[in-house]
């Protein structure tokens, strides 16, 4: 693995919040890691490890870190080793020594007085919501902070099913009887989930609404077949027509629901970006639950992201250190309850039969904005590790991370793992 690579590592073992880090360089050019629970490390345990493996970073493609046991690396007992072979400084000295003194738990002095990162955080479009920017001035930040995290609270009220007032319930009441004039934002949302749903070939389908509403997960209610077959028929994308020059939207028949859910988040992080950028923010990482955007990188160094281990809440399957990208990620474990007959009920239904789709855990998606990959996201659950993958490599600049109900992992081209020597 690259000088680079190894950087990555620890930049990653020092941004985890429980980390006792050691380091320890063999003649500057060998370090071990163990990496548990996507948690730090304890570096150098000669004796210890019952197998690792030299890894080398390959160039152009994103990296993938699997922690699931099983997936691509030796591990034991969820433990995973990881041997860092530092063979090319691609580093300057400047981030190099940086680099070291953050190591050693060193604060490096700021450029200006209140550069740094910020933080902020909230709960809209019942999610959580975080956002964490580099600014080089607090009073900024704070104006940054608030307007990006109301974004959320003015795309919510706008496309939420659930609010009576919201431009989509009234798009619910009025679009069978006529063509209904919408804002940029909504036409926007809409179009794109028209273009998801002809990819997937209707595996993606916003009127899902028609069935989706005879769930309740926190109550543990779901529809009986009979309730379903008559809903059925009111699922179907080809059914909402949009009218781009006069930018209106109509459904073919009474009883259509649309709902935004698996695409709203993702609009609503893209916007937050835009804001960002508008304020000359050039680091941030901004989340809506499971749908993320990265501005930049991390100042020298990428951003890590973990994918979480879909049965275990505090655990990664896979980390990967990403920049400019949006990342969403669907999984089975959101809104869910088990029924009677053991089955998992969750939220991401099959447009085909109304129900729960099974065979899946999560999926991640990485491309370029996160109104894409949010509606990818939700459309390769419900297609499936075989036709999902086929889907996702025929498009250009997407990669994607399926977890199946065997805690296997598919993963696109694009995607690599560390390489052995
Ligand atoms: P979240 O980030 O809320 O977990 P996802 O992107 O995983 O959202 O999408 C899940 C949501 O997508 C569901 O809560 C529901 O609102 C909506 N949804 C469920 N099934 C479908 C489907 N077949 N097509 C489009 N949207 C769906
Ligand atoms: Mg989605």
């Amino acid at each position: 693995m690259g000088k680079r690579a190894a950087n990555h590592c620890f930049d990653y073992l020092l941004s985890n919040a429980s980390v006792s880090a050691d380091y320890e360089a063999n003649n500057g050019t060998k370090v071990e890691f163990w990496v548990t629970n996507c948690r730090l490390v304890i570096c150098i345990l000669s004796g210890l490890c019952c197998s690792h493996e030299s890894v080398r970073l390959q160039p152009k493609k994103w990296i993938y870190f699997p922690e699931l046991p099983g997936v691509g690396f030796a591990a034991a007992n969820g433990v995973l080793w990881v041997l860092v072979t530092i063979k090319r400084r691609k580093f300057g000295l400047g981030s190099t020594l940086s680099f070291l003194l953050a190591a050693m738990g060193l604060v490096i002095v700021p450029m200006s007085a209140s550069a740094e990162w910020y933080r902020f955080s909230d709960t809209a479009m019942t999610t959580p919501i975080e956002l964490e920017f580099w600014a080089e001035d607090k009073e900024l930040a704070n104006r940054v902070g608030k307007e990006v995290l109301a974004v959320f609270h003015q795309v919510d009220e706008q496309m939420s099913r659930y609010r009576e007032e919201s431009e989509v319930s009234r798009l619910n009441r009025n679009a069978p009887d006529g063509p209904v004039e919408v804002s940029d934002g909504l036409f926007e949302v809409i179009e794109k989930a028209r273009e998801v749903s002809l990819l997937s070939q209707g595996a993606f389908d916003i009127t899902f609404g028609s069935v989706g509403y005879l769930y309740d997960f926190r109550a543990g209610k779901k529809p009986t077949d009979e309730e379903l077959r008559s809903g059925l028929p009111r699922v179907n994308f080809r059914d909402v027509i949009l009218d781009e020059d006069d930018q209106t939207v109509e459904y073919r028949q009474a009883g259509i629901l649309v709902d935004l859910g698996g695409i709203a988040k993702g609009y609503a992080v893209d916007l937050g970006i835009e804001r960002l950028v508008s304020f000359g923010i050039r680091h941030a990482r901004l989340s809506a639950g499971g749908d993320m955007r990265l501005l930049g990188d991390k100042r020298g160094r990428p951003w890590y992201v973990g994918i979480r281990d879909p049965r275990s809440e505090g655990r990664n399957a896979v980390v990967l250190p990403l920049e400019d990208v949006a990342v969403s990620t669907s999984g089975d474990y959101e809104r869910f309850f088990v029924d009677e007959a053991g089955e998992r009920v969750h939220h991401i239904l099959s447009p085909e039969t109304g129900k729960s789709v099974q065979g899946v855990q999560s999926v991640t998606i990485i491309g370029e904005d996160a109104l894409t990959t949010d509606g990818l996201s939700t459309a390769v659950f419900v297609l499936g590790p075989k036709k999902g993958l086929e889907m996702i490599e025929r498009l250009k600049g997407i990669d994607v991370v399926v977890i199946d109900d065997q805690r296997m992992m598919h993963v696109s081209e694009g995607l690599v793992p560390p390489q052995s020597d």
